[in-house]
């Protein structure tokens, strides 16, 4: 597809205020210029980003997560079509961090929500094929800003249990759902502790298929998350009804049992964060941490392709890993190579840094 073949402005039009094919067509064409690597593709990407923000915000980003065969396709396509029936358009993007590694897929191979895929209320995107895992999660990020652009008022990003797909996919939503499996309560150690703390909502899935292995898991995880709860706010026996406690609930969604119950809890949740100014916060705090996750990936790109790091970056590791030279003075006198890392002026390392590495010897 030519991305470069339409200015931004056009792009910006046709995303906003298209007709139903032209939107489409616009939003494909935004979400390949951000994900393409060309330098002039970027600069026209944050041109249109830049336009397209004051039409965003107002949807609701929802993150998903869960094990492969946990059901999120099963679910979402369930979520989904329950929504548009309430008059909602919804976007569902994803993050693969399958794809940073291999470049395959593991959420991508197989057909999946095949209703809601072909619905003209639905707009689905798999995850971008490439780059690091950071890469990956701010180009979905910045996908998520044309789709509620372009009047979608649901945004579901979904992930797998990776951890650190986890927290990237929960640092750019608004809510965090993990789902689990029935037996999820018997194997608790199995639940790892950090993902259990980014959720706000835990949903047990295929509870058909055990009704007491579900309920005994609801309680056993009930449990586990008002424990991490006290923890993380010693103080709230002050703010009981203004803070909201992670959740879990029981759903069906091979059977599209609980699907309100589980959209319930969420309005609940979005209202009570509404209210607490907790939702505008967890925005403002995401969009500065974005800005520095990038600067940290921007610097660390040019440093790696600087001149001078280059030629000596072989040499230092060589010396680093056979214990002639302390990593941090390694690092050090990198990092002075560099002039981006230090104003500009740093082609060579000052003589005090060069003759303390040298003594250290
Ligand atoms: P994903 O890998 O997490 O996207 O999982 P899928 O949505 O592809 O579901 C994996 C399998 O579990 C499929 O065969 C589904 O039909 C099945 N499944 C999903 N939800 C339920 C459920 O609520 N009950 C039962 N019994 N099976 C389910």
């Amino acid at each position: 597809m030519a991305v470069s073949s339409l200015p931004s402005s056009a792009l910006f039009e046709a995303i906003v205020q298209g007709g139903a094919a032209v939107q489409r067509r616009g939003m494909a064409k935004a979400i390949t210029l951000l994900e393409s690597t060309r330098a002039d593709h970027r600069d026209q990407a944050d041109a249109l980003l830049t336009q397209l923000l004051s039409q965003t915000g107002r949807s609701f980003r929802l993150g998903i997560s869960g094990v492969p065969g946990v059901g999120k396709s099963t679910f979402i396509e369930a979520l989904g079509l329950h929504l548009i029936g309430q008059g909602h358009r919804v976007a569902v993007l994803a993050v693969d961090p399958s794809s940073s590694i291999s470049g395959g897929s593991i959420l991508g191979d197989k057909t999946r929500m095949e209703h809601l895929s072909v619905h003209p209320q639905a707009y689905i995107r798999p995850s971008p094929s490439s780059g690091t895992l950071g890469g990956v999660a701010e180009k979905t990020r910045e996908s998520m800003l044309v789709c509620e652009a372009a009047g979608y008022d649901v945004v579901i990003v979904e992930t797998v249990g990776v951890g650190q797909s986890e927290t990237a996919v929960a640092n750019m939503t608004d809510m965090f759902v993990l789902l689990q499996l029935p037996n999820a309560g018997d194997d608790l150690q199995a639940i790892k502790k950090g993902v259990m703390e980014l959720a706000d909502l835990v949903v047990i899935n295929k509870a058909d298929l055990d009704a007491s292995a579900a309920t005994r898991a609801e309680a056993q995880i009930t449990s586990a998350l008002r424990l991490l709860g006290l923890h993380g706010h010693p103080d709230h026996a002050h703010h009981v009804e203004t803070l909201w406690h992670p959740q879990v609930v029981q759903i069906s969604a091979l059977h599209n049992r609980g699907v309100d119950a589980f959209w319930a809890k969420v309005s609940e949740f979005r209202d009570l964060q509404t209210r607490n100014g907790k939702l505008a916060a967890r925005r403002q705090q995401q969009a500065l941490s974005w800005m520095w996750e990038r600067i940290d990936a921007g610097l660390k790109h040019a440093f790696k392709h600087h001149e001078a790091v280059r030629d000596l970056l072989p040499g230092l590791t060589a010396q680093v890993v056979s214990g002639q030279l302390p990593a941090s003075t390694a690092a050090r006198q990198l990092l002075q190579l560099a002039s981006v890392m230090s104003g500009g002026d740093a082609a060579r390392p000052s003589r005090s840094e060069t003759a303390a590495s040298s003594g250290m010897r």
